[in-house]
């Protein structure tokens, strides 16, 4: 099977990107964000604070979360059963993401998930961790990044578009507050791995970026197999 590992900040572009990047090669995109926002929100709708694991870890076992896919192959999570997808974006379960995506056993509870969907189809994969802990082997790895400010403006217009009322300069906090969070934890911490491909969307449309990456995969994979 082929891989591509998508890996980066909040708001570099990797959702929306890797989403048609998959549709461009025909692999299935998996956006493992949204396992840690399902046990995020799990969490908080049980009265749990999702930065302890006194309070995280006990509940893991009453928690399954299941990825499908619809007939225009678009991923659907669902948290015991019930289908998630749209409750899980919001910054409060955005925050609980990142809360327990600290937490080790919430990690090691995710890996087989993660790695059987990819044992299986060919991927298109966005997180933090899949270049350096899920998919150690993947055919091709990107670290994708862009100005903390470029990054904020661009989350802030997409929650607006979703009628959110958070103000830019309350995006830009919690996008640091993630990122910080995402950077220093102990277990996996977001980083490029050693063999990833930095791509700077600083200033770049998202057309030109998907087109960049696309060549770049192609490339990587498809060049590579040829010879
Ligand atoms: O990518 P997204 O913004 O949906 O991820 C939500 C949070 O989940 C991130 O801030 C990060 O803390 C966590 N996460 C993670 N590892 C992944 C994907 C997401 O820790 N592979």
């Amino acid at each position: 099977m082929l891989s591509i590992a998508l890996d980066g900040p909040v708001g570099a572009g990797k959702t929306t990107i890797a989403r048609e990047l998959a549709k461009r090669l025909n692999f299935l995109y998996v956006d493992t964000g949204a396992l840690y926002r399902s046990i995020g929100k799990y969490i908080v709708d049980q009265g749990g604070d999702p930065s302890s694991p006194e309070d995280v870890i006990p509940r893991l076992h009453d928690i399954s979360i299941q990825l499908r896919y619809n007939n225009q192959n678009q991923q659907r999570v669902f948290l015991n059963n019930a289908d998630v997808s749209d409750e899980i974006r919001t910054p409060e379960i955005s925050m609980a993401a990142s809360q327990v995506g600290a937490i080790p056993e919430v990690r090691e509870f995710l890996i087989s998930l993660q790695r059987e969907i990819a044992e299986k189809n060919n991927v298109v994969m966005d997180g933090r961790d899949i270049g350096t802990t899920i998919l150690p082997n993947a055919s091709f790895k990107i670290f994708l990044t862009a100005s903390v400010e470029e990054r904020a403006e661009r989350r802030y217009q997409e929650l607006r578009e979703k009628g959110d009322g958070s103000t830019y300069e309350q995006v830009l906090n919690d996008l640091k507050k993630r990122d910080y969070n995402d950077s220093h934890r102990a277990v996996s911490p977001l980083s490029q791995a050693a063999d990833a491909v930095l791509v700077d969307t600083t200033g770049l449309s998202l057309e030109d970026s998907i087109d960049k990456l696309e060549d770049l995969a192609q490339e990587a994979i498809f060049h590579r197999e040829e010879h």
